[in-house]
């Protein structure tokens, strides 16, 4: 129960966030969709964004960088008509997003491994 309370809160912190930047990217017809699956993604032609359950457990933190990824995805491919792919564009303009709701990215790779606030406070870390 406190689990699903937990999950439900997330998710309504997801909803404006996601808002905020539909309106601050001008982006539309995007919908979002929580699924229990193992891997999130972004379908340009459906203009679909799937963010796993786990992304979710993980805590609101990780699950607004998983929302901002995703965004970002769209973000480039209607701005730049950029098709996908993680290259350094991607990443500043993640890092950006990231950084206006108060995140700084850790990565690992193409993924984040560490989330800290303004004031380098750590506010996620991967498990291993
Ligand atoms: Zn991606």
């Amino acid at each position: 129960m406190k689990q699903i309370i937990e999950n439900l809160k997330i998710t309504k912190i997801l909803d404006i966030i996601e808002e905020d930047i539909k309106n601050r990217y001008d982006l539309k017809n995007i919908t979002v969709k929580f699924k229990n699956t193992l891997c999130g993604y972004a379908h340009y032609k459906t203009r679909k964004i799937t963010i796993p359950i786990w992304a979710i457990q993980e805590g609101k933190y990780f699950a607004t960088y998983y929302l901002i990824h995703e965004l970002c995805h769209f973000i480039l491919h209607d701005k730049k008509g950029f098709n996908g792919g993680h290259t350094r564009r991607f990443k500043n303009k993640e890092i950006e997003i990231l950084k206006y709701y108060g995140l700084i990215p850790i990565y690992n790779r193409v993924y984040v491994k560490e989330l800290r606030d303004l004031n380098n406070n750590i506010l996620y870390v991967e498990e291993k």
